[in-house]
């Protein structure tokens, strides 16, 4: 078998721009997608710079070694801030810029002044090696949890690569090359046939990474309210009664807390829709600030109702909890274009009796919520008769 470094090189480029084309295609289908317009980015330099080392020999070697070079490592540098972006991590141009001109400056050197093929092999191999280390790094120490199974299989893909470029390191150039690596000889064309699978895998590897943060986002987004950010209604019932049904396994208690606001279509009506949506992120600002449980689920279950649960919470803790939160409301204000909005809750507080269901919770906590209603809003009250004595906090009502 013959192997051909030019045509080897036509090849990579051919995969290359096919691969890039599809990535550039679903930019349309996952607009919302910053990191993959990213990789786009990144793939384009790279093919650019993969063409002009093809034409070795053609242009001018200011061209098919440095700039070409210079635009391999800048695509590096574009995958891997893909790569902190996608992790959560900020970016900053600095470091990699001055990477990128003293890395494009030493190929230079190696073209102009000691010219020496091999010597610029060894330097990009192990400029690539450094790089698909560092993907490697962030993927595994920053990927969050639940992007984690596509952040380890892109690791091991860059982990791989990184051997490779390694491997590539000691791969003989055949000395009758000189400075043309269109003659490197068989092990160096070898490389490249590797070379195109280690881009594929890493195409692949991408593709993946996106795939899972795309299923997160979606299921996230499932779950959650647009306005306010919590729960929406159907995440709270579903996620509520696994709750429940944990906190009754372990035979821990669990209370739920409803509260609705009070008076609020004059908000609206006084103020404007627009006013009355600040006014609800407002709230959740203040249930964010005033309210921390271990497993709380918070939910804005319709309107202008919010649904706490409180596992392993009793009726005490949880009044206390509520009371906490009715003074907060009472005494913040929602700031909407200079002006004070005053904002008042009615709550009602229910705990959970063996073998009490989440919907039953929610209709009992809903029941003194409108008992609170009726008492004159902006108080607290209990579902169960027999617990009134644990009423007595606060505002409480009973
Ligand atoms: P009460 O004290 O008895 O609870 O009176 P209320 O005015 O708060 O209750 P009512 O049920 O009469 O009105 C609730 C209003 O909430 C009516 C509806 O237009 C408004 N609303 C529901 N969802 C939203 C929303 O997402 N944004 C805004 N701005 N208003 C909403
Ligand atoms: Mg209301
Ligand atoms: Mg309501």
């Amino acid at each position: 078998m013959h192997l051909d470094i030019p045509t080897l090189t036509f090849v990579s480029l051919l995969m290359g721009i096919s691969a890039t084309l599809g990535f550039t295609a679903l930019i349309s289908v996952l607009h919302n997608q910053g990191v993959l317009r990213i990789w786009v980015a990144s793939m384009w330099i790279a093919m650019v710079g993969v063409m002009l080392i093809g034409f070795r020999n053609k242009i001018p070697d200011l061209f098919s070694i440095v700039l070409a070079n210079a635009l391999l490592v800048t695509a590096n540098v574009l995958t891997l801030k893909g790569i902190a972006q996608h992790v959560g991590l900020a970016f900053r141009w600095r470091w990699p810029g001055c990477f990128i001109l003293a890395y494009s400056g030493c190929l230079a050197w190696f073209a102009y002044v000691v010219p020496d093929l091999s010597t610029r092999l060894t330097i990009g191999s192990l400029q690539a090696m450094a790089f698909n280390l560092a993907y490697a790094y962030l993927l595994l120490r920053y990927g969050e949890p639940s992007i984690r199974t596509s952040c380890r299989i892109a690791a091991a893909v860059m982990f791989m690569n990184a051997g490779f470029y390694l491997v590539r390191v000691f791969m003989p150039v055949d000395p009758h090359a000189g400075q043309d690596i269109m003659m490197a000889g068989t092990p160096v064309a070898a490389t490249y046939v590797v070379g195109i699978i280690a881009g594929m895998a890493t195409y692949f590897a991408l593709l993946q990474l996106i795939t899972e943060r795309l299923m997160v986002d979606l299921r996230r987004a499932a779950h959650t309210d647009g306005l306010t950010g919590l729960l929406n209604r159907s995440a709270i019932v579903a996620k509520g009664r696994a709750s429940l049904e944990r906190a009754a396994q372990r035979g821990q208690p669990f209370s739920l807390i409803i509260f609705d606001l009070d008076y609020f279509k004059q908000i609206n009506d006084r103020w404007g829709h627009d006013a009355g949506d600040a006014v609800l992120r407002h709230v959740t600002t203040v249930l964010r600030e005033h309210v921390h449980w271990p497993g709380l689920l918070a939910s804005r279950y319709g309107g202008e109702e919010f649904v706490l649960a409180l596992p392993d919470a009793t009726l005490e803790q949880a009044l206390a909890i509520a009371e906490r939160l009715r003074q907060a409301l009472a005494h913040s204000h929602a700031r909407v274009d200079h002006h004070a909005i005053p904002v008042t809750a009615s709550i009602g507080v229910a705990a959970a009796r063996p073998g009490t269901r989440f919907e039953q919770l929610v209709r009992q906590a809903d029941e003194a919520m409108y008992r609170t209603k009726f008492d004159g809003r902006n108080g607290v009250s209990t579902a169960n008769p027999d617990d009134f004595r644990f009423a007595e906090v606060g505002n409480s009502r009973c």
